[in-house]
């Protein structure tokens, strides 16, 4: 074939893949021409060179076929589309055809232990639809959301997956807006190709076929999930991994058996990704698993706690029978700490890439269930227990009888290539045992020919040994060379020896490599057999991989809970949260902390958190919302009591650090995110606002968190913690029912300030920034002055904000002064204004202004005095 026809047919396979690259097989080479040789070129740094023919010059990179596998996963992960066209023998020469796309959702990569989903989102009228699908366990989770913030509900599933493509349905293919949301949360390739896969009619026949029975009977309702699932299938079907058959089940679930964690939420509370480079998340804290499996189920739950009780005392009692018996679970993570992962070795079974070392893995961790069974009936702290159940869903005799196959069929030690025999054992199939054993006996005569040949003719230099290009041969030592009788087929003279066979040896030697190829093809045959049985298996694999896995984060979640001294939540529907010398998960494992307590409940909604910087309201905050979370993983909890009122919710926002750097948009972000919040949020709901409003200047701030707070207390309802640095704020609590005070102490008796760590009833009585000015250094004469100008600004003038409620009726001013409201009855009514309409002096404002947004952290001592220098002269005036 000519040059230009090959890069033709290269072309011509790549517009069929409908890819963006493609491998393409010449003999031992998988080559890249043109532009795709540039491409990989750069990308993975290989060589591209010139190829010229006809008057016209291409390029061409290629990589040796069996270095093909990470060069695929490279390419993946940088997000092409890969088409790979292998090259197959004909007739009359040979042809090629692709015969799979690897994709970011598709690629089945043996070296990482994570989760990978291929995620479908379709919108079908007002409802949108989801699909997860791993094709590397099989796992498949489907789901559907309608109403009014179907939208927002659909990308936040989309975070909780984290999946690393997703193919968007064809309403949502030209959606810029919803596009760029998932790209915003999710780091996943968007596959935009136009696919008739999403259509209704063909979605319903692709969840037939795969399921079979009526798309009801697999618990998929709804025609968005629907057609999300079957495009889901489909497309993974497409790519041609051939992992499909690994799918046996469909996991519908709607998004409110879970807590609502968006993806801010997640973010924040540092739940499976650090923040920061130092940082440390929970699921790192939190994990002690001893399998793969198990760390991926651990993660996935902190992702997704649920509210439904009668589970969650399921996973109580698992943790808590566990947590006490620390020989028991010990036994039981020595067990585990030999257990494979099932479920990716039964997707391997199914795509036909399971070896025999793959084989012998899944056999020995079918063998340990009945270990781990047993060590779990055999103490008596754990047959009751939720630990016993965690087998329930498994067929414990199929499981026995599978392992009996396996131990029956395979060799001790088998090798992973599969066509040279030695995977089996010698019994386990007549004729395999038959071919074994002529195949002995040959070699037998064999090793005992050289014996028999010194023997015969007296000769003492003569050995038996076989090579590549010599086959069997009889080598007698030159002195003897003469000796050798008539029969003695001369086939090679070395320097100190000669090379002989006989026709009787040349006749073994067939036979031997007869018996040899045959026991080759025919072990190759019954491993297959044998594949083919567990794929059939691959359900109960999947069952008994799940199984482990969960016993796993049982005992991983006992073993944190016992080493540090956590304790079992009591869960309740109602509306308290009660912590009782509670601690930070994470914080906890690093510092001496000082634990504290919490209460919240109908009556007491919204604590306004007050304290000086660093004392520790965004630590206390966050626990708050990380013991619950963990209530409804199932874990113990960081506390000595804790009663978790279940939530629906946990909703967290952080105000911007830095708000004069920062600026402008990212007050826009912050409120966009409170905004969110007032929407989401339900009575059921935990809320934590950690100094929300301080991106903008001081009154708009103070506006926005009081309206902010009324809004909560009367509309929401929901348990609302607010870290504030607005002391004006704390005088809310007389007057709204619901909202109460606690402030983190500080002793400041000395000139020092000392955190203590404690929280306390009641607000902070005064502002600690001239003491911070002083910690940091600033000189005694500014701070001094300072002081003084603080206390001048309070005498003189007071800030007056007027609110009106809905009826309009009640006044309430604030006295920055005296730090109080006046007027106005005690209301649950009020709403704020905004201060745009205060009757403060212009000049006096400004001046507070800059004073409150002095960061005296970030300013130089002589900036300072320059600062209180012009601040006298605009007082002056
Ligand atoms: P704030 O939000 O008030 O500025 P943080 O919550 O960020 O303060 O806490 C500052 C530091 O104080 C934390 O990094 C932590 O190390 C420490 N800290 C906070 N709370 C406690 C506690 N209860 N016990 C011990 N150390 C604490
Ligand atoms: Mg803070």
């Amino acid at each position: 074939m000519t040059a230009d026809g090959i890069v033709g047919e290269y072309l011509d396979l790549k517009r069929e893949a409908e890819a963006d690259l493609l491998a393409m097989q010449m003999g031992d080479f998988y080559e890249f021409f043109g532009e795709d040789a540039a491409t990989v070129g750069d990308e993975l740094d290989l060589k591209v060179s010139e190829r010229a023919s006809g008057g016209d010059s291409y390029e061409m990179a290629g990589v040796p076929v069996d270095d093909l596998d990470p060069y695929l996963k490279a390419l993946v992960e940088r997000g092409y589309r890969v088409a790979v066209a292998d090259q197959h023998e004909t007739d009359g020469g040979h042809e090629r055809r692709v015969s799979r796309v690897v994709t970011p959702g598709t690629l089945v990569d043996p070296t990482s232990e994570a989760a990978r989903y291929l995620a479908t989102v379709v919108r079908a009228a007002s409802a949108y639809g989801l699909a997860f699908l791993d094709v590397t366990t099989g796992r498949f989770h489907v789901t559907s959301v309608a109403g009014a913030d179907a939208e927002a509900q659909a990308l936040t599933e989309l975070y909780r997956f984290a999946p690393t493509e997703v193919l968007p349905g064809p309403d949502l293919r030209g959606d810029d807006a919803f596009l760029d949301s998932v790209r915003e949360r999710v780091d996943a390739t968007l596959t935009l190709h136009a696919t008739d896969d999403f259509a209704p009619g063909r979605a319903r026949h692709t969840l037939r076929e795969q399921f079979g029975g009526a798309t009801e009977q697999v618990g998929v309702e709804t025609d968005a999930a629907v057609q999300a699932a079957g495009a889901a299938l489909a497309y993974v079907d497409a790519t041609g991994v051939g992992v499909l058959a690994s799918v046996t089940r469909l996991h519908a679930y709607t998004p409110d058996e879970h807590v609502t964690l968006d993806a801010t939420t997640q973010r924040n509370l540092e739940l499976t990704e650090p923040m920061t480079d130092r940082g440390v998340s929970l699921f790192e804290t939190v994990d002690h698993t001893e399998t793969s499996a198990g760390g991926r189920l651990l993660r996935e739950w902190l992702a997704r706690p649920i509210r439904r009780r009668a589970e969650l005392d399921d996973r109580q009692a698992a943790v808590a029978a566990l947590a006490t018996d620390a020989m028991g679970r010990e036994r039981l993570r020595d067990l585990l700490g030999d257990v494979y992962d099932l479920e990716r070795l039964a997707s391997r079974a199914v795509s036909g890439s399971l070896d025999a070392p793959g084989a012998c893995r899944v056999r020995d961790t079918l063998g340990l269930v009945a270990d781990l069974a047993e060590a779990v009936d055999s103490s008596p702290r754990l047959d009751d227990s939720a630990v016993a159940t965690v087998f329930e869903g498994v067929d414990r005799a199929a499981v026995a009888d599978l392992h009996a196959e396996l131990d029956d069929a395979l060799a001790t030690d088998p090798p992973g290539t599969l066509t040279e025999g030695g995977l089996l054992a010698p019994g386990y199939d007549p004729e395999l045992a038959d071919v074994i054993e002529q195949h002995e006996s040959a070699r037998e005569w064999i090793d005992t020919l050289a014996d028999r040949e010194s023997e015969a003719h007296g000769l003492t230099h003569l050995s038996v040994d076989r090579n590549k290009t010599d086959g069997y041969y009889i080598q007698v030592g030159q002195s003897e060379a003469d000796a050798a009788p008539d029969h003695y087929e001369g086939i090679k003279t070395l320097k100190n020896s000669e090379r002989f066979t006989t026709p009787e040896l040349r006749e073994r030697e067939r036979e031997i490599i007869r018996l040899e190829e045959r026991r080759g093809e025919l072990e190759y045959e019954l491993f297959q057999e044998l594949r083919d049985r567990l794929a059939d298996s691959a359900d109960l694999l999947q069952r008994v991989g799940r199984a482990l896995a969960e016993l796993d984060v049982y005992c991983s979640l006992s073993a944190h809970a016992a080493r540090n001294d956590w304790t079992r939540p009591e869960l309740t529907d109602g509306d308290t949260l009660r912590v009782e010398a509670g601690r930070h998960p994470v914080v906890e494992q690093s510092v001496e902390f000082v634990p504290n307590d919490l209460h919240l409940d109908r009556d007491r909604r919204f604590l306004l958190v007050t304290g000086p910087n660093m004392s520790g309201k965004s630590t206390y905050m966050r626990q708050a919302a990380l013991v619950t979370l963990l209530a409804q993983v199932g874990s113990f909890v960081p506390a000595e009591a804790a009663e978790v009122g279940l939530v629906d919710g946990i909703f967290t926002r952080v105000g911007a650090l830095d708000e004069l750097a920062q600026g402008r948009s990212t007050f826009m972000v912050e409120m966009g995110e409170l905004a969110n919040i007032l929407h989401s949020a339900t009575e059921e709901s935990l809320v934590v606002l950690d100094e929300v409003g301080r991106g903008t200047a001081t009154y708009d701030g103070i506006s926005i968190a009081w309206a902010a707070t009324e809004y909560f207390h009367n509309e929401v309802g929901a348990k609302t913690l607010f870290a504030t640095h607005y002391h004006e704020l704390t005088a809310l609590a007389d007057h709204l029912d619901r909202v109460a005070n606690v402030h983190v102490a500080v002793d400041d008796a000395g000139d020092d300030v000392t955190f203590l760590r404690t929280v306390a009833e009641g607000p902070t009585d005064r502002s600690y920034g001239v003491h911070v000015a002083e910690l940091a250094g600033v000189p005694d004469p500014v701070v001094s002055r300072a002081g003084t100008v603080l206390d001048r600004l309070r005498r003189e003038k007071a800030i007056e904000a007027r609110g009106s409620s809905s009826d309009g009726t009640v006044q309430t001013t604030f006295d920055l002064g005296r730090g109080e409201f006046t007027g106005g009855e005690k209301s649950g009514k009020q709403a704020a204004d905004t201060a745009s309409d205060t009757g403060i002096d212009a000049d006096i404002e400004t001046v507070l202004d800059d004073l409150r947004a002095t960061d005296v952290n970030e300013t130089s001592p002589v900036e300072l005095m320059a600062a209180v220098q012009r601040w006298q002269e605009q007082l002056e005036e």
